[in-house]
């Protein structure tokens, strides 16, 4: 396999298309969780992401497939016809690893080392995507981003809004425990 076809585009216009891609690629998880994944058509997948896992693997995984599967497609036609579809392609491809690390790996530890973020802006994505993990069943959630998340303080009022009865145990999301 040749990447000779690259050498027809300049690279920093490329990579420029692949770091926007990455944003949109935030914005389209964003809409694609809440309306779809968590909608009618969609939760059939994803309802095994908010159960506990039994495997290796969840049924919601399918949607990481079909993403990739896009994300080939785009790397085709960019190596057969216009190259910044390839580099769409690779803005996707990169959006998934991120999305991998964050979600897969440092909230649900699906690789074999454990860490927690103690501070900063990665500690806020961890706890805002437990908060996420606070309800059970597809109603009522909050947080449904993968690399931009809100405040914690902002997402615990919506939560309390949408749940005046309370969630799930502070014991199994202490995020909830501390006041705020
Ligand atoms: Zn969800
Ligand atoms: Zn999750």
């Amino acid at each position: 396999m040749s990447f000779a076809f690259l050498s027809t585009f300049p690279v920093w216009q490329g990579l420029l298309i692949a770091l926007g891609v990455v944003v949109a690629m935030e914005a389209t998880a964003y809409a694609v969780h809440r309306w779809v994944m968590h909608g009618p058509l969609g939760w059939g997948w994803h309802a095994s992401h908010h159960a506990p896992r039994t495997g290796l693997f969840e049924r919601n995984d399918l949607y990481a497939v079909v993403f990739a599967l896009l994300a080939i497609g785009l790397f085709t036609a960019g190596a057969l016809g216009p190259v910044w579809a390839w580099y769409v392609g690779l803005g996707t491809t990169l959006y998934g690893i991120l999305y991998f690390i964050a979600h897969d790996g440092l909230v649900h530890q699906r690789w074999p080392f454990r860490i927690v973020p103690k501070s900063g802006y990665l500690q806020r994505l961890y706890q805002a995507h437990r908060l996420h993990h606070a309800v059970d069943g597809r109603d009522g959630c909050v947080s449904f981003g993968f690399l931009y998340a809100p405040p914690v303080r902002v997402l615990k009022a919506r939560l309390r809004r949408h749940h005046p009865r309370g969630v799930r145990d502070p014991e199994d999301v202490p995020e909830l425990r501390s006041g705020g």
